[in-house]
């Protein structure tokens, strides 16, 4: 298990409050381990990267992390990460013990006081703190919170041919829905309070991105939309995880397009290192210009 110590990045953007909690960053992984058609000279070319996002031989740094965003009041989780105690088939997020839960209340947050978790869609590695471990039962974590699920992505996660594989929709999804917290919706969804949701599928057929729309300007969680920065550069590269990837890659390079011409904030789900940033059209292609996190001094008492 990594060690990631340091209080979590935040940053201010108007009146909304963007906080990265994460529960693992790993460097040095073989980029082939998630893109099978990439190689190593495919990160080392994508120009410049956030210190820490890629290694010097070409491996990239992987997170897995919540935004935890703070909004007209509301208090919101994103993707809610791989979790504790879960049995899963990679062996890198089987039963694991990470701190992600004190690292969500250090950064001054309580679980009974979100009021709404959105899933940008249902891979085990965006639900599992959703539930916790308590005398053999999955119980819900955010009990007064309303959980967001894409009726698309809920019929496909419940599919048989999934939970014979594994069965996140059991342990992380199934006690959600039976305690009443969980909320269906269409994957273009207005959530109210300045949230809705924007259609991006390809990598799950019900993926789909949050959009926020602060006092100054509309961000974006991307969700698995893509997972690295170096993506930018080659957005018909296939992830591992992508259901249909021709839809993802019409998916990915329309929202390259589109949000590189308007300059989105863009928040990436699993980008290590400085995971806020803006798109910047490059040479036929993208590539990401980071936004670094509000300086800790200038950081409100938490
Ligand atoms: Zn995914
Ligand atoms: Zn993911």
């Amino acid at each position: 298990m990594d060690e990631f110590p340091q209080e979590p990045d935040r940053w201010t953007i108007g009146d909304t409050t963007l906080t990265a909690i994460v529960e693992a960053e790993t460097p040095g992984i073989p980029v082939e381990l998630f893109f099978p058609e990439a190689t190593a000279s495919d990160v080392i070319d994508a120009g410049p990267l956030p210190e820490g996002a890629v290694g010097s031989d070409g491996t990239i740094s992987f997170r897995v992390q919540s935004f935890v965003i703070q909004h007209r009041g509301r208090l919101i989780v994103v993707d809610p990460c791989v979790g504790n105690h879960k049995s899963r088939l990679l062996p890198f997020w089987d039963h694991q013990d990470w701190p992600w839960m004190s690292r969500f209340t250090g950064a001054g947050f309580d679980p009974d006081q979100v009021d709404l978790v959105v899933h940008t869609h249902l891979h085990e590695d965006h639900i599992g703190w959703d539930t916790h471990l308590v005398d053999g039962s999955w119980l819900p974590t955010f009990t007064n919170a309303r959980h967001v699920y894409v009726g698309d992505e809920l019929d496909w996660a419940a599919s048989e041919d999934r939970r014979s594989q594994q069965d996140s929709f059991g342990d992380s999804i199934a006690p959600v829905l039976d305690a009443g917290l969980g909320w269906e919706v269409d994957s273009g969804a207005v959530l109210g309070d300045g949230l809705f949701l924007m259609p991006t599928p390809g990598h799950t057929p019900g993926h789909a991105s949050l959009v926020v729309e602060t006092s100054t300007e509309p961000l974006i969680v991307t969700g698995d939309l893509l997972h690295h920065p170096f993506q930018f550069a080659t957005p018909a590269l296939a992830e591992i995880g992508d259901v249909d990837p021709a839809r993802a890659r019409n998916t990915r390079c329309g929202f390259f397009d589109e949000y590189s011409r308007s300059g989105t904030l863009i928040a990436g789900t699993h980008f290590p290192a400085v995971p806020l940033g803006r798109i910047e059209a490059a040479s036929g292609a993208w590539r990401f210009r980071p936004e670094n996190p509000s300086p800790r001094s200038e950081r409100p008492d938490r």
